[in-house]
């Protein structure tokens, strides 16, 4: 790997910067700090002051890798413990505030990062929803890409404004910006509606359960991630699957150019992100409509 060039934007300390996490494009740990000071601007608003759920892998993908709630004994300083007011054990959700914190969750080799859909400033308020589009057995891409573009109808018919990323893993995410106004139950009746709506009108495309014998040549469109304590992964987190896929914000207008769910990844994201104009979720915050009456 290239020698990391000296990193005046935070102030965390890499211990093991050599360390290899993805052995097959050979990314290191101070590698991926890189990526994350370069993709931190838009980043941000999307990990900073919400509950962090984190795929920890010490010794890289192909070692033990485990799902992380709460705040640990030895975590780096700048990852703060958030105090959720519906848990009397108070301090043990995992937050950042800053790029620092970011890099503390690079110390601790996350190499996944997934928020909760609200923010700690409105906890029962979710100020996102998260279509989830998982594609079964013998779907294909092209079949995944208009599933999300009927989600986008569907959402911008409800008065609500839609945006779509690659999961870096199997599917899409379609993701809704929302003015943290409905609760949690209200968000997740509307999604679960959305969802049965669609797969009504579709039976032989669409599943709205996890059902092994029904999701073969169908898509689930999991709605279970609007609920309270429930995350996904944030918009260019990594993901820790061979190759180093990232979860990529696009525009819907280049989403027919896609060749796959995992086509960008840390080692590519860098020349997209020097070619693009324009950030293709630049109205993302700007778009957040409160979730209208909802049925239910
Ligand atoms: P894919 O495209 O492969 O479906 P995805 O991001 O949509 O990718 P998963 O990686 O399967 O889906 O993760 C789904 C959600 O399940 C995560 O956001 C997280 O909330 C939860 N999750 C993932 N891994 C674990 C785990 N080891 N333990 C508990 N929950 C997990
Ligand atoms: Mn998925």
């Amino acid at each position: 790997m290239q020698t990391p060039a000296p990193r005046t934007a935070h102030a965390v300390t890499l211990t093991h910067p050599d360390r290899i996490y993805w052995p097959d494009g050979g990314v290191t740990k101070a590698g991926l700090a890189d990526y994350y000071e370069a993709v931190w601007p838009r980043m941000a608003p999307f990990i900073i002051d919400r509950p962090l759920a984190l795929l920890r892998c010490p010794e890289g993908i192909e070692g033990p890798c485990f799902f992380q709630k709460n705040v640990w004994k030895g975590m780096n300083a700048h990852i703060v413990a958030l105090d959720d007011p519906q848990n009397a054990q108070h301090g043990h959700l995992i937050g950042i505030h800053d790029l620092d914190g970011l890099m503390g969750l690079v110390q601790g080799a996350a190499l996944e990062i997934h928020p909760w859909e609200a923010s700690c400033r409105d906890w029962e308020q979710p100020d996102q929803l998260v279509m989830d589009l998982d594609p079964g057995e013998g779907v294909g891409w092209a079949s995944v890409i208009a599933a999300a573009r009927e989600m986008r109808v569907r959402l911008e018919a409800s008065g609500l404004a839609a945006f779509v990323k690659t999961s870096g893993g199997k599917g899409l995410h379609v993701i809704a910006p929302l003015e943290p106004v409905a609760d949690w139950a209200g968000v997740k009746t509307f999604t679960h509606t959305l969802a049965q709506d669609m797969a009504a009108d579709s039976p032989e495309r669409f599943i709205t359960t996890v059902s092994k014998v029904k999701r073969h040549g169908r898509i689930l469109l999991d709605y279970l991630r609007n609920q309270r304590g429930a995350t996904s992964v944030a918009p260019y987190s990594t993901r820790a699957r061979p190759g180093a896929p990232v979860s990529m914000p696009v525009s819907w207008a280049e989403l027919d150019t896609l060749t796959g769910p995992a086509q960008f990844t840390l080692g590519n994201t860098m020349e997209r992100l020097a070619s693009q104009r324009t950030d293709p979720w630049a109205d993302f915050h700007a778009a957040r409509r409160p979730l209208g009456a909802v049925n239910g």
